[in-house]
C-alpha cells in the first residue's frame, strides 16, 4: 500500500469519506521551505503564491511557514485575511481587478501590484473617496524572459504588468499623488528547471529594479524578484537544486546598486512549495478493452485535476507519475494501459500507455505532484460531478 505522510492510501480515502481524493502532506510543505530557507539569503523574504494551493487549511498552516502571500483575486485575498496573514505582508497581482476588489484590497491595506496606468488611476481614484493611503507597487512587464521556463511571462507584448519603458513614469505619479509607493513586482515566468537561467534571471531583475529606480530618484522599499522555480513531472526531469541560486542571489545582492541599498527582496513561489506536497486518489470503476487497448476508467479526471491530462499551459502530452496506490511497488504487467476519467470527452486522459501492475475495479490509482494547480485549477463544473475531497496531513 502506498503509504502518504505515513498513513496507508486506504485507509487515508476512509477517513475522507470517499474518492475521489486530493491528500497533501504539510510534511513535505515544511520540508521544502526548509530546503529554501537554508539555500537563500538570511535576509531574503519569501512568499507563497496562493493560487498554487488556495486550500483553507494549507493557508493557515503556510502563515506560520512564510513570509508573505501573494494573491491574484479578491477571493484569494479574503481566504488570506481568513487565514490570518498580516495585511503588510499580502500583495495582490493579476490583470483585470475589478472595482470591488481594489475597494477590498485598499481597505484592507494591502499592497496592489499595479497591471497598467489605468489600473493606478482606478486604484488612487478610490483611495481618495474612502480617505485612504493606498500601498502601490508597480508590476513590470520586463525587456526579458525567464530561458526555458514552461510559461513565459515576460519580455515582448504581455497582458501583465506596465512595459518596462513606462514603469518609472507611473511610480513617479504615484509618488506625486501622495501613495505609499511599495517598489516594484517583476515575474518573469514559471516552472523553470534550469537553475543557470534563474540565476541569470535573478540578477537581470535586480539590474531592471535599479534602472528604473533611477528613474524614478527614489529607492523602493521592496523587490519582488517573482519566482519561476520549477519541480520534476516527467522522466528525465532534472530536480532544481536551490543552493547555487541562493549562492548566486546573495552574490547579486550584496553587489547591487546604491539605490537598492535600503529595499528588501522578496522571491514569490508556489508550485515549487507545494506541487510534490499532493496526491490525487481516484478508484477504479471499469477496466475495459477496445481493439487491443486496455482502458482503465476511474471516478476522477481533468475536472479535478486538469494539469495531469495536459491541458493547463502544457504543448505535449506527457503523464504525470502514477501508480496503483493498493499494489505500491509490485511489477507492472506486461500490457500497459490507458487510464481515463468519467467525463465524455477525449481529452479526459490522465495516463497514457502506463506501465502500472495488472488494474482491477475498486483499485487506487495515485497521481503524484497533484500539490499545485490541481483542484482550484480544473474546471470543476464541467459534467456536475461534485468536486474531490481533500485531506490535510501532517
Ligand atoms: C502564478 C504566479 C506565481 C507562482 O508561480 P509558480 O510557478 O507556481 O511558482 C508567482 N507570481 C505570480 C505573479 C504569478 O502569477
Amino acid at each position: 500500500m502506498l503509504l502518504i505522510g505515513g498513513c496507508g492510501a486506504a485507509s487515508l480515502v476512509d477517513e475522507a469519506g470517499d474518492t475521489p481524493l486530493f491528500v497533501y502532506d504539510m510534511n513535505i510543505v515544511e520540508r521544502q521551505l526548509q530546503v529554501l530557507r537554508d539555500a537563500m539569503p538570511k535576509e531574503l523574504s519569501l512568499h507563497y503564491a496562493v493560487k498554487a494551493n488556495p486550500h483553507p487549511g494549507l493557508l493557515e498552516r503556510m502563515v506560520r511557514l512564510v513570509d508573505g502571500f501573494d494573491v491574484a483575486s479578491g477571493g484569494e485575498l479574503a481566504r488570506a485575511l481568513a487565514a490570518g496573514m498580516d495585511a503588510a505582508h499580502i500583495s495582490f497581482a493579476g490583470p483585470g481587478k475589478r472595482e470591488d476588489e481594489l475597494v477590498a484590497a485598499i481597505d484592507a491595506g494591502i499592497t496592489l501590484n499595479l497591471e497598467s496606468e489605468g489600473e493606478a488611476r482606478r486604484a488612487l481614484a478610490i483611495a481618495e473617496k474612502r480617505g485612504r493611503i493606498p500601498r502601490l507597487a508597480v508590476r513590470v512587464n520586463p525587456d526579458f524572459d525567464l530561458k526555458g521556463s514552461g510559461m513565459r511571462m515576460g519580455g515582448g507584448a504581455k497582458p501583465f504588468g506596465v512595459d518596462a519603458d513606462r514603469a518609472a513614469a507611473l511610480a513617479r505619479s504615484l509618488i506625486a499623488a501622495g501613495a505609499d509607493w511599495r517598489g516594484w513586482h517583476i515575474f518573469a515566468g514559471s516552472q523553470a528547471l534550469d537553475a543557470e537561467a534563474l540565476i541569470d534571471t535573478q540578477a537581470a531583475t535586480v539590474g531592471l529594479a535599479a534602472r528604473l529606480s533611477n528613474e524614478v530618484g527614489a529607492s523602493p522599499p521592496l523587490v519582488n524578484l517573482g519566482g519561476g522555480f520549477g519541480i520534476p513531472y516527467f522522466p528525465g526531469d532534472q530536480r532544481l537544486d536551490v543552493a547555487p541560486i541562493g549562492e548566486a542571489l546573495g552574490q547579486i545582492m550584496n553587489a547591487r546598486p546604491d539605490i537598492l541599498s535600503t529595499s528588501k527582496f522578496a522571491i514569490e513561489l508556489g508550485r515549487w512549495i507545494v506541487g510534490e506536497a499532493g496526491v490525487y486518489l481516484t478508484r477504479v470503476i471499469d477496466v475495459k478493452q477496445s481493439k487491443g487497448e486496455t482502458f482503465v476508467v476511474v471516478d476522477g479526471g481533468l475536472h479535478h485535476q486538469l494539469a495531469a491530462s495536459g491541458n493547463f499551459g502544457t504543448v505535449v502530452r506527457r503523464n504525470y507519475p502514477i501508480a496503483v496506490a493498493n499494489r505500491y511497488g509490485a511489477p507492472a504487467a506486461e500490457e500497459a494501459v490507458t487510464i481515463v476519467g468519467c467525463l465524455c470527452t477525449p481529452i479526459d486522459k490522465l495516463g497514457d500507455k502506463v506501465s502500472l501492475p495488472a488494474v482491477a475495479e475498486g483499485d487506487l490509482i495515485a497521481i503524484f505532484v497533484a500539490g499545485a494547480y490541481g483542484a482550484s485549477a480544473s474546471p470543476a463544473a464541467f459534467l456536475g460531478h461534485p468536486p474531490a475531497l481533500e485531506l490535510l496531513l501532517g
